[in-house]
């Protein structure tokens, strides 16, 4: 039995023939940059539809981003031409075959593609002015913390027990213990305990010398542990909390690795220069000011730590005149108690004091669904306000009308100078 009788045939070499016509005869009219073609089409229709046609989509265009920008010289206006160009190419590759528009995937299974596009090369080269939004330890590409700074000497892995000798599995899985900090001496391994299934430290130098297979077993562990990156996301992270767990359990992770004082400075250097080579002028970095050590023992709080990142920045300023600088955002976690959040606003007080034109203000940080609505805080945040800036998340989540999603207005109640995410 054929798939179509006569009669729908016919029918359909009519809609067709129909269709080619009005593409036809209206295309030069109402294409659009992106080769989408009106479909609604009556030389017959009301004007007043066409006048507020033409009038709704002026006033949409008026308020998008560059709407009031004037290119004024030959130069700027053939610039924009290349680079939309560029941009048309692929939003008509994208329409013909939507698996192959990047915007529209998961960023962690096609990172690597977006890094490769037209667009995102000319983007890469372009002056960007500021950073207003970025974490302290999550401002400098995985692979540098991977290959500098884990290999440094004095760095112990805390490893399961057994872990490297004959007949052990060679891998440590995400639930299994695995921390890596800097040491003077190898110190005393953890013990089992509750959850904690304990480990043994091990100088990692040694443990990766004592591994001659390629990858090492440490080194694959390691480098799972230090980005979200999985082959399969959408299974790995089937829900936001458990992509949250992940990216915490980074921060986690490498927080005892990067709080070694030389390396915190070395990082955030790194961090400086990898902004720099995107063409970023200047930076508004937000961090929870972590207690940092030294190999002897010695701990900064967080106005040393202020000194130290302000001190940092001078000297990258000073090598990069053209590079405007820095300032602080003190944003420690939100998953906070009341006597946590007074410390905190303390804190925010006594560095705003101290270092006044360095420190921009103050915000809270984590997964904002599980930590406290600002409103818990309010009067405290208000006070605060008075002499600190401050910088709320909000609206990360879309749990809506609920206390979370009320942040949004308690920040604009207390004046916050920006919104971080705002997506609700
Ligand atoms: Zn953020």
């Amino acid at each position: 039995m054929p798939a179509y009788d006569a009669t729908e045939c016919l029918r359909l070499v009519v809609v067709a023939a129909l269709l080619l016509f009005i593409s036809v005869q209206w295309a030069p009219m109402y294409s659009s940059p992106y080769g989408v073609r009106a479909s609604i089409i009556s030389g017959s229709q009301d004007e007043d539809y066409w006048q507020r046609r033409a009038e709704l989509l002026n006033e949409e265009q008026d308020r998008s981003i560059g709407a009031r920008m004037n290119l004024s010289t030959a130069e700027e206006r053939a610039a924009n031409q290349f680079l939309m160009q560029a941009k048309y190419i692929e939003l008509e590759e994208g329409q013909r075959d939507a698996r192959k528009f990047l915007p529209k995937q998961n960023f962690l299974t096609v990172g690597k593609n977006v890094a490769k596009s037209r667009i995102f090369r000319m983007i890469e080269a372009m002056p960007k002015g500021a950073v207003l939004h970025a974490h302290d330890t999550a401002i400098v590409s995985w692979g540098w913390v991977y290959t500098n700074v884990t290999y440094r000497p004095n760095l112990y892995a805390c490893v399961p027990p057994g872990f490297g000798e004959p007949g052990f599995p060679d891998q440590i899985d995400d639930n299994e213990q695995l921390m890596l900090r800097f040491f003077k001496n190898e110190p005393k391994p953890i013990e089992r305990s509750g959850n904690n299934p304990g480990c043994n430290w091990r100088l990692l130098q040694e443990l990766r010398a004592n591994d001659t297979r390629s990858p090492k077993a440490i080194d694959r562990a390691i480098m799972r542990r230090l980005t979200m990156i999985a082959p399969k996301p959408e299974e790995a992270y089937p829900t936001s909390d458990a992509a949250w767990d992940k990216f915490v359990g980074i921060f986690l992770f490498i927080t005892p690795l990067l709080t070694y004082r030389p390396v915190y400075e070395d990082h955030f250097y790194q961090g400086l220069t990898e902004l720099y080579n995107d063409n970023v002028l200047y930076l508004e970095l937000r961090t929870t000011l972590p207690p940092l050590y030294e190999l002897d023992g010695t701990q900064y709080g967080p106005l040393d730590l202020a000194r130290i990142y302000k001190r940092v920045s001078d000297k990258f300023v000073e090598k990069h005149p053209d590079f405007i600088g820095v300032k602080l955002i003190y944003a420690p976690l939100r998953q906070c108690n009341s006597s946590e959040l007074d410390e905190y606003v303390s804190h925010a007080r006594e560095l705003k004091q101290a270092l006044p034109d360095f420190i921009a203000g103050f915000d809270l940080v984590g997964q904002e669904d599980k930590g406290k609505p600002l409103v818990d805080f309010a009067d405290r945040l208000k006070s605060l306000g008075q002499n600190v800036q401050l910088f709320f998340h909000a609206g990360e989540t879309n749990w809506y009308g609920t206390s979370v999603d009320d942040n949004l207005i308690d920040a604009v109640l207390l004046n916050t100078k920006r919104i971080g995410h705002g997506y609700v």
